[in-house]
């Protein structure tokens, strides 16, 4: 049931197993997105709190250490446990989540489902993560192992703070891992809230630690920290160019990224028109546009273009945005005044830079940060509005007339996170499939991410790549055994 006034329970850092008040004594507010008023303080961690944090995950991991010599299906029974009780609180970790972050409450309930599925998904992995046995040459006998990288630091954005916690603690954990997790100072309070239920699960002291705080000091500290041996950080690509500095500069630390997108998602004119628009408006509207994978560049062939604005501007105006606490609402607020201003920013770009604006377009209400539906037609390819990452409810629609043509541009971007294509021609899809560059391809759909599927970017949408087998990859080591054998035979 949905709450607008859950009880907050945990403000602080949680450390080896304890909630602790930041070295500094100070704390930083959290603001609720609906009304921008201050839900509760926080303390606010920085470089003494993450040292604090890093020592506690090393000792986690050091050798002879409860997590290091507990069988590898143990840690699979904890991973799970963590989710049973995920299960348990789903109503309370939902309404936490749209308190903090705005999303719908219906929302914020698919995404600890979703994320309670990534969780058993790696706790499946943990005994089952193994070498080889090689034919060297010279008479060795030869095996790799694999093993965990050590302790992780862990940043993550405001936009799903559970679902981002999930794809981070999952294959950690599952590798044998222990975790530093910095939330973003948007969203804080269910990243608390997991650390107390990590705590129930029974995981050892200090395997999974979080400390709330800024980028510029608990999120620098994690990424500069010598003793964290892999970052993975999903945001902004600005703040990517950091990390990797910063790994860089410290020691060669381990990097994964998750960063920003331009996603496009062609319609050829032999789709159906309405299935078509409905898929491009969820893919674009999901989340508030506030989606790394957001089908944010919308290329529609010309033949169906016009017929293709109107249905697209038909289901912008009947999404109803506001409470997302209530059960009516599609659309709550975007997430903090700064976005709100550079959305607001963005569409004015658009205005000024002659696309035309079929809905929305402004603000709405005077309260929150909430954001009209906007769809803009006439786009052009060198428009603000279609190179840049806008992360709001704006949707650019843009005219295309060849297979050929649209591959072209949909690749002409820096971004490479994901694409999608929307035909019943076999041939075309997979063309477009072939060609596109982006970690993910959707055909005759969007947002088909499951703990299954690899995700992430090309270019400059990120390095590596989180769920399935491969999001195991940057958290595990190979180690290569060579034994001599004295007679072979
Ligand atoms: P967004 O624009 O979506 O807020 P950011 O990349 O700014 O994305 O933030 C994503 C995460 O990165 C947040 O947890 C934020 O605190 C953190 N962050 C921001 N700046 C830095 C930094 N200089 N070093 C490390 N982490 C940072």
């Amino acid at each position: 049931m949905a709450n607008p006034k859950p009880t907050i329970k945990y403000t602080q850092i949680f450390i080896n197993n304890a909630f602790v008040d930041a070295k500094s004594g100070k704390k930083f507010p959290t603001i609720n997105p609906s009304t921008g008023a201050v839900i509760t303080q926080i303390s606010e961690g920085d470089k003494a709190d993450v040292d604090l944090a890093v020592a506690a995950a090393k000792s986690a991991f050091a050798r002879g250490s409860t997590w290091r010599t507990l069988d590898a299906s143990g840690r699979g029974l904890l991973i799970n446990k963590l989710a049973d009780l995920m299960e348990r609180d789903v109503n309370y970790i939902a309404n936490l989540e749209t308190l903090d972050n705005g999303k719908t409450f219906s929302d914020s309930v698919g995404d600890v489902h979703a994320s309670v599925g990534t969780l058993r998904y790696y706790a499946g992995w943990c005994d089952k993560i193994h070498g080889n046995t090689i034919p060297s040459d010279g008479g060795k006998f030869t095996v790799t192992q694999k093993e965990p990288v050590g302790v992780v630091g862990q940043i993550i954005p405001w936009n799903y703070p559970v679902m981002m916690l999930a794809w981070k603690w999952g294959p950690a954990l599952a590798a044998g891992c222990t975790i530093v997790l910095k939330p973003a100072e948007q969203t804080p309070l269910t990243a608390l809230y997991l650390a107390a239920l990590s705590k129930e699960a029974g995981f050892p002291n200090g395997v999974i630690n979080v400390v709330p705080g800024y980028g510029p000091t608990a999120g620098a500290a994690l990424s500069q920290h010598p003793d964290i041996r892999k970052v993975a950080f999903t945001g902004s690509t600005e703040i990517g160019h950091v990390i990797l500095n910063a790994a860089a500069n410290s020691n060669l630390k381990r990097v994964s990224l998750e960063l920003g997108g331009k996603s496009p998602i062609v319609i050829f004119d032999d789709a159906n028109i309405n299935e078509a628009a409905q898929i491009a408006h969820d893919a674009l509207f999901g989340n508030h546009g506030q989606s790394c994978c957001a089908g944010s560049r919308t290329f529609v062939q010309a033949k169906i273009y016009d017929e293709f604005v109107k249905i697209a501007k038909e289901l912008a105006m009947k999404k109803k945005v506001g409470d997302p606490f209530d059960p009516t609402t599609n659309q709550g607020p975007q997430i903090d005044q700064e976005m709100f201003d550079k959305v607001l920013g963005l569409i004015k770009s658009g205005k000024d830079e002659g696309a035309v604006v079929q809905t929305g377009g402004e603000r709405q209400g005077n309260v929150g940060y909430f954001i009209k539906p906007t769809v803009f037609s006439n786009v052009k390819d060198n428009m603000r509005i279609a190179k840049e990452e806008i992360f709001g409810p704006v949707q650019s629609i843009l005219k295309f007339d060849t297979l050929e043509e649209v591959i072209e541009r949909a690749n002409n971007t820096t971004y490479g996170l994901a694409a999608a294509v929307i035909t019943n021609d076999i041939n075309k899809a997979l063309q477009f499939s072939r060609a596109v560059e982006a970690g993910s391809v959707w055909v005759n759909c969007y947002d088909a991410i499951t703990p299954q599927t690899p995700f992430g970017g090309y270019k400059k949408s990120g390095i590596g790549r989180e769920l399935g087998e491969d999001g195991l990859e940057g958290y595990l080591e190979t180690k290569t055994i060579s034994i001599r054998v004295p007679a072979l035979n």
